[in-house]
């Protein structure tokens, strides 16, 4: 999982692929190293930190002359974060260098091997490993770079997108993907390879995404040839045209890109019902459930995979469907899921959720599925990604690009597609009359205007954020609709501002985190009237009594929680079921700020990357 960029061509790589890492440090930011060209040899250079760390690097190290260059950020799967292991490696012979992403699941025999035949590693690294592999291959069968990288990575068992150059052919770069994403922009004599399109959309709107098991040889003046890596069969370049804008993937005004996304989040739902919730005429019109209602209608239930954020979307949606459409849900974690042998039969429908579509553990969950025979129904963002392309049919969030690590416009944007998805099966199971499913069009279609209601709590939010901002734990409590929410905002305070944080129904809190509360842990509760108001009220009683502080989402013009209240967030009335929409928002702002006051990296934390492309 990290962020790979190259560039051949006519113009300095330098400057692109330094841009195009940029975009793409959001993948992987542990390390960055960059290798280039300049017309006689490769100038690398390479160190453990962040893109800037390796831009002051590069001004004492190397000239940054060549139109063709190789760069990448790295997540580190096999060897710590140091300046050896990151990327790029060369082989052995100082002829052949390679960016990867991914995981070589065999890399200790194929090791074993090259050291017998002499090769010396110089880092821990997988990825030194096929580097070598391919220059031992090309160098036996005295072949071109293209055949040896297709034969190395006949023997490979993982998971990888690979961009790789000979020194001395330098004219071509070879790139093959599988398991993790490649896409090859296509300018006018020059090509683009990266992660995703983000760093050559101004160059080109015109962009091949390489598919699971391809191989390209991208040659300057010749274009690109596709081969499938396993029979070597040749491949059609499918070109599409790229809708990506360059502003989706700056930060527009914002500090941090978190910031922005959250603010986005009425335009990105809007996006996400363009065309597809028509309240004025009562429809739901969504292809991929149309096209196959009567897998929905006789289905005997809906499994729903997912991991983090997409898997507390998940448990809005089972809320929803068993609510709504009356078909029984369960809603797995797609890295338990794919190892537990499950009970799928031919009559369940999955559905997997993922943001990137490129999380691993969904995928291997949405193979087993499909391997049972079932129905796999999408839910991602990102459009092409493997997930939209593994699944039966899917609905895509239309989102935008998110860049901040952790998930805010894609949760709510998922919840969104789900909800049109519960009631248009309600409607045609007969389980809500046609009077209730406009009602409840009309109120979902209303939810984008009450979300910049939500998002005026932000001074408010912030002033909470500054008196609870150096306690060590919290714990937030949410019932019915609310309680992935409760997990949700506990997930987003985890993520960056490293606080502890718990998210419980609140009614579990008598069966064991009660015991924690004291005047040092502050509780967020989600207390809006429609949901089980009376009991969350209770609820917040037991936690006063035991001195704890309580911060509570509130319905506008609530009275009983805010008189109870250390602080109250009021956010609109809505329906229960569209209220995680609302009460989320103030979650992550207060996430959001925390984090900020205390200094850390918001859209880059510790430890994180965007998409989990690795298991
Ligand atoms: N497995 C490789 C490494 O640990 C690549 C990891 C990545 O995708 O960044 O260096």
């Amino acid at each position: 999982m990290c962020g790979i960029v190259g560039y051949i061509g006519h113009r300095e790589a330098y400057p692109i692929i330094m841009k195009g890492l940029k975009r793409l440090e959001y993948r992987g930011y542990d390390s960055a190293g960059i290798a280039l060209f300049d017309g006689k040899d490769i100038k690398l250079s390479k160190t453990k930190g962040k893109v800037e760390d390796l831009e002051k690097k590069i001004a004492e190290e190397i000239s940054t002359q060549g139109s063709l260059g190789i760069g990448h950020t790295r997540w580190a799967t096999h060897g710590v974060p140091n300046d050896v292991n990151s990327h790029p490696h060369y082989s052995n012979s100082g002829n052949l260098v390679i960016i990867h992403n991914g995981i070589i699941e065999n890399y200790e025999p194929l090791k074993q091997e090259l050291e017998s035949r002499g090769y010396v590693f110089t880092s821990d690294t997988d990825t030194e490993v096929l580097v070598n592999l391919i220059e031992e291959i090309k160098n036996n069968e005295d072949i071109k770079l293209g055949k040896a990288v297709q034969i190395a990575l006949n023997q490979v068992v993982g998971a990888y997108a690979i961009a790789v150059f000979d020194r001395t052919k330098p004219n071509e770069i070879v790139v093959a993907r599988l398991g993790s994403p490649l896409a090859i922009g296509i300018g006018e004599d020059e090509f683009f390879i990266a992660s995703d399109a983000s760093p050559f959309i101004e160059y080109t709107n015109n962009a091949i995404y390489l598919k699971d098991e391809e191989m390209a040889v991208v040659r300057v003046n010749r274009g690109v040839s596709i081969r499938k890596i396993h029979d070597d069969s040749i491949v059609n370049p499918y070109i599409q045209e790229l809708q990506l804008h360059l502003e989706q993937i700056e930060k527009g005004g914002y500090d941090h890109f978190m910031l922005k996304e959250i603010n986005e989040q009425p335009h990105a739902i809007r996006d996400s019902f363009r065309g597809r919730l028509l309240s004025n005429q009562a429809i739901i019109k969504m292809s991929g459930v149309e096209d196959n209602m009567k897998k929905f209608l006789n289905a005997d239930r809906i499994l729903i995979v997912a991991c983090g954020t997409s898997w507390h979307a998940g448990l809005v949606a089972e809320y929803i469907f068993e609510d709504m459409a009356r078909i029984p849900v369960e809603v797995e974690y797609a890295s338990e899921f794919r190892y537990r042998n499950p009970v799928i039969t031919e009559d369940d429908i999955v559905i997997a959720i993922s943001q990137s579509g490129e999380t691993a553990d969904t995928l291997a969950a949405i193979k087993l599925a499909k391997s049972r025979g079932a129905f796999v129904f999408g839910v991602c963002n990102v459009v092409g990604s493997s997930i939209a392309r593994e699944t039966d049919a899917g609905a895509y969030t239309h989102a935008g690009p998110e860049i901040g690590v952790a998930s805010t416009k894609a949760f709510t944007t998922q919840i969104s597609v789900l909800s049109m998805m519960a009631l248009r099966l309600a409607r045609a199971k007969g389980t809500i009359t046609s009077s209730e499913f406009r009602q409840y069009l009309y109120e979902l279609e209303s939810i984008p205007d009450k979300i910049e209601v939500a998002l005026e709590s932000d001074a408010i939010v912030k002033q909470i954020a500054e008196v609870y901002k150096d306690a060590k734990n919290f714990l937030y409590l949410g019932r019915g609709y609310n309680f992935p929410v409760a997990l949700e905002g506990a997930l987003k305070l985890k993520e960056i501002s490293y606080i502890h944080a718990e998210g419980y129904p609140a009614a579990e809190m008598k069966h064991g985190p009660i015991a924690l509360i004291d005047e040092h842990m502050p509780t967020v509760v989600i207390a809006t009237r429609k949901g089980h108001y009376e009991k969350i009220v209770s609820n917040i009683q037991e936690i006063k009594s035991r001195k704890g502080y309580i911060i509570a989402i509130v319905t506008k013009g609530d009275v009983s929680v805010k008189e109870l209240a250390d602080h109250a967030i009021e956010i609109p009335e809505t329906f229960d079921c569209f209220s995680p929409l609302l009460t989320t928002i103030p979650l992550q702002l207060l996430s959001y700020h925390i984090a900020v006051m205390l200094g850390k990296n918001v859209d880059q934390p510790r430890n994180l990357a965007k998409s989990v492309t690795v298991e």
